[in-house]
């Protein structure tokens, strides 16, 4: 016999989640979720409680050097998504170099470098002015709007159940629970809300804070590897989607809830990422740089404004016992704050999340 679960969310993380276990053939699964992915989500429907619709997205580690629980996280899914990209092309999941322009050389050898697939440092009189230290290898492009669909109808092929509303508190989700088991069990119930936790009721996490990240979506069919600069001021990337359009960014901005693009900060995108990746437009010679930086505004397709829901102390991710009125004890399974690194450790954090379950 099934048990029912509720998957609360239906960013990468709760599709993610939904669908390992749903894999299983042990449960019985559906989501609950404010927002849930749908072809070209336009930037009119971003809330602060929506992350996945707007991430770049690639595979570059985030973990820090002493972070060893992340590093695994990423590395797991890194495995997996490599695998995914050869077995289901049709994912969004693709294999591409990536490159790594560091303005200053880390103190300390990067932890993925001897990881990663045909990794290999970049000699110095390779590396652009301003650059101390270069990387490169073998890393994951993610579609994001292709990814999030893929996911979603893996789900609903398989039976999977989809609810597009709100909850005030998260044990109202028992009430979307499939039918399952006897009838007096209660479902277990998977919080992947991500920033959406804070105001969440019975859940309310002060830990969890927005960092705001400004992308724009240009057409450049001819740019193909990912590079990404990381200074102390500035953080730069270029990522291509596949299909003839890439994603330039970025910015990290803490604590800033603003969903509203700036203009100002687009033009420094623009002209960032075409040094980044001189790709981005056809080479000729004659042109100046400010006629090149006007074809590439002309090239832009959308401007996106995410914010990343980051939580002071790392992702919460553990079983919490909650008493439900006149109904008994429900199982609440959290994985949510997931900051910058949500695609790249989605897979390995849906299998933490599965063990969870088969614990319980
Ligand atoms: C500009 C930018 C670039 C990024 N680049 C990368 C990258 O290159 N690689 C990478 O790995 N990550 C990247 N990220 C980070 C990544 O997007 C996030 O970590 C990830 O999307 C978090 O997913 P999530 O499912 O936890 O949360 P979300 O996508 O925010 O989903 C939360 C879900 O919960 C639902 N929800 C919330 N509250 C409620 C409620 N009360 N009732 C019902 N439903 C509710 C929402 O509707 C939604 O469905 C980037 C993010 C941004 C903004």
């Amino acid at each position: 016999m099934q048990q029912a679960v509720v998957v609360v969310g239906a960013g990468v993380i709760g599709l993610s989640v939904a669908c390992k276990l749903q894999e299983t053939g042990k449960y019985s699964v559906a989501i609950v979720a404010e927002n849930v992915p749908c072809a070209n989500t336009p930037q009119s429907r971003l809330s602060t409680k929506w992350a996945s619709p707007w991430a770049g997205a690639h595979w570059r580690a985030w973990a820090s050097n002493q972070d060893t629980d992340l590093q695994e996280m990423e590395m797991r899914t890194y495995r997996e998504m490599l695998r995914r990209a050869d077995d289901a092309p049709e994912s969004g999941i693709s294999v591409a170099q990536g490159v790594e322009l560091y303005e200053e050389s880390p103190a300390e050898p990067l932890w993925y470098a001897s990881m990663v697939e045909n990794a290999r440092e970049i000699p110095l009189a390779d590396l652009p002015e301003g650059i101390e230290y270069g990387l490169e290898y073998t890393t994951l492009l993610i579609n994001v709007p292709k990814y999030l669909l893929y996911l979603k109808s893996l789900f609903v092929s398989k039976g999977g159940r989809i609810y597009e509303q709100s909850i005030e508190h998260i044990l109202d989700a028992v009430r979307y629970a499939p039918a399952a088991g006897p009838a007096s069990a209660l479902p277990i119930v998977v919080n992947c809300t991500g920033l959406g936790s804070r105001a969440l009721g019975g859940v309310n996490d002060k830990k969890l804070y927005p960092i705001r990240g400004q992308t724009l979506l240009v057409n450049a069919a001819e740019a193909k590897r990912t590079v990404t600069r990381i200074g102390s001021q500035k953080f730069s990337y270029v990522i291509p989607r596949g299909d003839g359009t890439v994603v330039i960014g970025g910015s990290v901005d803490k604590h800033k809830w603003s969903c509203e693009p700036s203009n100002a900060l687009s033009r420094q995108i623009i002209s960032r990422a075409l040094e980044l990746e001189p790709a981005l437009l056809p080479v000729q010679s004659s042109e100046t740089l400010g006629s090149r930086l006007e074809m590439l505004a002309e090239q832009i397709v959308s401007v996106g404004v995410g914010l990343r829901p980051m939580r002071e102390g790392g992702v919460r991710l553990e079983i919490e016992k909650m008493r439900k009125e006149g109904a008994g004890l429900v199982s609440v399974i959290h994985c949510y704050g997931h900051g910058g690194f949500g695609f790249q450790s989605s897979l390995a954090f849906a299998d933490k999340a599965l063990e969870l379950a088969n614990a319980l």
